[in-house]
Formats: structure tokens, C-alpha cells, sequence
């Protein structure tokens, strides 16, 4: 047990020192007026984050500068090369290693100013890991006697692009985040596969959800089976995406389902096999309308593939290893195959939606927010744009944030700490880490106000110095 342990022990081979400083980032010297200022802390998985965002108030948006300014941003991300994914003892040692010493160096940052409130995610998440955050959070918040915001993981992703919005100085005569409700969401990471309709701040509905692996393993574990060893590194997803597609945009060669029928069609590949889109068919044949992602099946179909031979007839695979290891480009076209599905797979879920609304309630919704790790795949975004203009939703407009606020980061709770803390929302000491929580309010359990400790607050006016 002993030795077990000590095989965790934290040392500094096992973490990938990340210290992303984005170009984004503003010094305090550069801002003479203090408005809304909060310290945010991410550590809901692997990644330890710790940020300093400040918001301005109308006056100075007025002015048609940026609404808010980035002053401290860096993160560290656990080793996980040596476990070929995340492994929750060596992403828990890191968050127990380097949070403190980001915590001093944003500390230092702010130079005298004392931030607002605190912001820290609550979850959904290992709930060990966002212990970590959760109790520093508090030990600050107590220490400097300012509110803290317990902040929903998800929510943060979904809000990013406002987030964005308001980083960016902007010449438009309101300085209002957007993209405005409503708007839906793609929220495609390690974690999670869900397409999300956000009504406003705190209401949204969850459309659809992986009901077995997220998109993220999925495309992980079909790396790991796909790509030569000597190609594979972490993120295995951005390995998959750069062997499948090694000169960029016109390796693509794709063009959209014109209808449903055609979509549910198994392209055959000039090496004799196919991969089917999940939940083609209902059980009694007919094309499934079922709001729901479901991944494994395709990961299996692609391992099976790389696995057994094929009879030559049939084409059906028989119970035997294949004769010979698949040469490189029969890889690469299976590594092409799976991303196409996959993500033809995501984008029939939001033109199934789409489709069901009433034209005016369709017109209504003109934003796809792309967010996660998985969002930084460029052929996603390819496929996404290709698939709606075809379908008739070219009015759509897709929102990715840049890489480095896609994957998990401490800016994005920073700003859902924000937008929750100028809607009146503050959360007391008492809270706890949560594993789970809905996003969804029409769930009957949670929402993102349905769980304890949620202080509500009136509309919060800065004291006068
Ligand atoms: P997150 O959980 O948001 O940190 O996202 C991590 C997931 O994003 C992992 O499954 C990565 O493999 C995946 N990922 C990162 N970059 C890419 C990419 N370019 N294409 C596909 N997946 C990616
Ligand atoms: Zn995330």
C-alpha cells in the first residue's frame, strides 16, 4: 500500500507546467479606475487554474473600450502521459501542489487591491479536486471579508464566448456580452457531450446528452487505436485531428448531407469498411429522432475494424485477427471516418431541434456556442458550418472561443462568477464541492439554482472611496 502510495508522491515529473499568459492580459498600471474585481479558482479535473478579471462599469463602456480586462491568468495541467488519460490521484496531487503558489503569484498581481468576491468552480466535477479549490476559495474569502460564488463548471463554458465578447474592445454602441440569450451550446470535452439551450443567465436546458462515453474519450481512445506510437501524444484528440488531416483545411474534401436519409448512409471506404452514425434507427427501423449522443458504439466499430480480418465476400467481420497491421493510410482514413461521424453525429442533434421549432422560435436562435477541448478541432468547426448552411440554418453563427479559454480555465469562472455576482447571486460558506449537477432546470433535481447555499443578494453597488 505503502509502495502504492509512493507512487504518487508529486515531483515534477509528473506535471506539465503550463503557465498559459494569453496576450489578452492588461496590467493594473495601464487601469486607473478599480470596478468589479474577483480571483477565480478552477480545479474541477486536471487542470489548475487560478485567474484575476476585472469588470467595468457603464461609464467606462460607454466609452466603447472592452467591458472587462484580463490581469492574471496561468495554469498547470497534471501529467497524464504515464496513465494514457487522466488519473484522478496524480490530477489531485497536482491541484495540491500548485495551487498555492498560483494563488501567491495572482496575490502579488493585484498589487494593493483587494478583489470583490472570490469565484470558484463548485461543480460538477471530481470531488476531491474541487475540494482543493473549493477550501481556498473560503480560506480567502473569509481572510479578505468578501462574498464568494460557488460556479457551475458548465455554465462558465457556455458563458465564454460573452466572456470574449468582453475582453475584445468593441466599437458597437453597447458593450452588452454577447452573444444575448438565447443561444445553444456544444459543450464537447473529456467530461461532457451535451447540446445546451440557454435562456438567460441561470436557466438553460439541457437538449441532449451522452448517454455513454463524451466525445473527448471517444476520440482519445480512437487515437490511442488509430495512430503509430511514434504520433501519439497529448491531447490524443489534437494528435487524431493533426494525423487525419496533416495539411490543414484542404485535406478536408467534405460536403454535408443534403437530409436525414442521406446522412444515415454508411459511406464505404475503398478499404471495405464503413462506420455507421450512432442511433441511426430506432427499433423498429425507422430513422431515430432520439435527442440523445451516444459514442461508444463508433469507438468499438473503429477498434473491432483495426482488429479482426474481414470475410471478402461478405464484407462482415469474422473472429480472426487481420493478416496483415493496416498500413498508415488506411489509418489515417479511419482517423478522417470517425471525426466525420462523430461531429456529423453532434450537428444532427441541433438540426433535429432546429427543425422542430416553429419558424419564428428558429429565427430566434442565431448562435451555436462551440466550447470545451474538443472544440479546438478545426474540421468540427468545418463540419458544423458545411452541415447547417446545407440544412437551411445558415444564420447560425458559430461562437469558439480561442484554445486557451475552450479547455478548462479559471478566466471563464472568473466571468460566470461575474455575470452571477451583477444578477445578485452570492454563495455562503457552508457549500460544498458537488459531483453532480444538473445544469438543467426542467430536471426536477437542481439547475443552477436548485442546489443549497446560494445567497441572493441585491443588485450590488460598490462603496463609494
Ligand atoms: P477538456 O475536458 O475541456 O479539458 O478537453 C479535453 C479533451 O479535448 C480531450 O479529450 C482532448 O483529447 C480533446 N481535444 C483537445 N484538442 C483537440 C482537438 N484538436 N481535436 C479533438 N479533440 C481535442
Ligand atoms: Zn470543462
Amino acid at each position: 500500500m505503502l509502495s502504492h502510495l509512493r507512487a504518487f508522491q508529486p515531483h515534477h515529473g509528473r506535471h506539465v507546467r503550463q503557465a498559459l499568459k494569453p496576450a489578452v492580459l492588461v496590467s493594473f498600471a495601464t487601469t486607473a479606475r478599480r470596478n468589479l474585481l474577483t480571483l477565480a479558482i478552477e480545479t474541477s479535473c486536471d487542470d489548475t487554474s487560478v485567474a484575476v478579471l476585472e469588470k467595468y462599469d457603464s461609464p467606462h463602456n460607454n466609452e466603447h473600450g472592452p467591458a472587462a480586462a484580463l490581469h492574471f491568468h496561468e495554469k498547470v495541467t497534471a501529467n497524464s502521459s504515464v496513465h494514457k488519460g487522466i488519473h484522478p490521484i496524480v490530477a489531485l496531487e497536482s491541484h495540491q501542489s500548485e495551487l498555492g503558489p498560483l494563488v501567491q503569484k495572482a496575490i502579488l498581481s493585484l498589487q494593493n487591491w483587494k478583489p470583490d468576491f472570490i469565484s470558484v468552480t463548485r461543480g460538477p466535477g471530481m470531488r476531491s479536486n474541487l475540494s482543493v479549490g473549493l477550501d481556498t476559495a473560503k480560506g480567502l474569502s473569509a481572510a479578505w471579508r468578501i462574498p464568494i460564488v460557488g460556479v457551475h463548471h458548465m455554465q462558465a463554458h457556455a458563458l465564454t464566448p460573452r466572456l470574449m465578447s468582453a475582453l475584445e474592445s468593441s466599437s458597437a454602441t453597447t458593450n452588452a456580452p454577447s452573444p444575448g440569450f438565447p443561444f445553444l451550446s456544444l459543450l464537447v470535452s473529456g467530461g461532457h457531450s451535451m447540446l445546451v439551450n440557454s435562456v438567460s443567465l441561470t436557466h438553460h436546458t439541457t437538449l441532449a446528452t451522452t448517454h455513454d462515453i463524451s466525445l473527448g474519450d471517444c476520440l482519445d481512445k480512437a487515437a490511442r487505436a488509430i495512430l503509430p506510437a511514434s504520433l501519439l501524444s497529448p491531447p490524443y484528440g489534437r494528435a487524431l485531428e493533426h494525423f487525419a488531416f496533416p495539411a490543414g483545411e484542404s485535406d478536408y474534401h467534405y460536403s454535408a448531407p443534403k437530409n436525414r436519409e442521406q446522412e444515415l448512409q454508411r459511406r464505404k471506404t475503398p478499404y471495405g469498411w464503413a462506420l455507421g452514425p450512432p442511433l441511426a434507427e430506432t427499433k423498429g427501423g425507422r430513422s431515430s429522432k432520439k435527442m440523445a449522443y451516444s459514442f461508444s458504439g463508433l469507438l468499438s466499430g473503429v477498434v473491432r475494424t483495426l482488429q479482426f480480418a474481414r470475410d471478402p465476400h461478405t464484407g462482415s467481420l469474422v473472429k480472426e485477427p487481420r493478416a496483415a497491421e493496416p498500413e498508415l493510410l488506411e489509418r489515417r482514413e479511419m482517423a478522417r471516418e470517425i471525426m466525420r461521424v462523430a461531429f456529423e453525429h453532434l450537428a444532427s442533434r441541433v438540426t433535429l431541434y432546429l427543425s422542430s421549432l416553429s419558424d419564428q422560435d428558429a429565427a430566434s436562435i442565431n448562435t451555436l456556442v462551440v466550447s470545451g477541448g474538443v472544440a479546438s478541432n478545426l474540421f468540427l468547426r468545418h463540419v458544423l458550418r458545411k452541415f447547417l448552411d446545407i440544412r437551411g440554418f445558415g444564420h447560425v453563427q458559430l461562437r469558439v472561443p480561442p484554445v486557451e479559454f475552450c479547455t478548462d480555465n479559471a478566466v471563464m469562472i472568473a466571468w460566470a462568477g461575474m455575470e452571477m455576482f451583477e444578477a445578485g447571486y452570492a454563495s455562503d460558506l457552508f457549500i460544498r464541492p458537488l459531483k453532480t449537477w444538473s445544469m438543467d432546470f426542467t430536471e426536477g433535481d437542481t439547475g443552477i439554482l436548485g442546489v443549497d447555499g446560494w445567497t441572493e443578494r441585491k443588485a450590488y453597488k460598490k462603496p463609494e472611496v
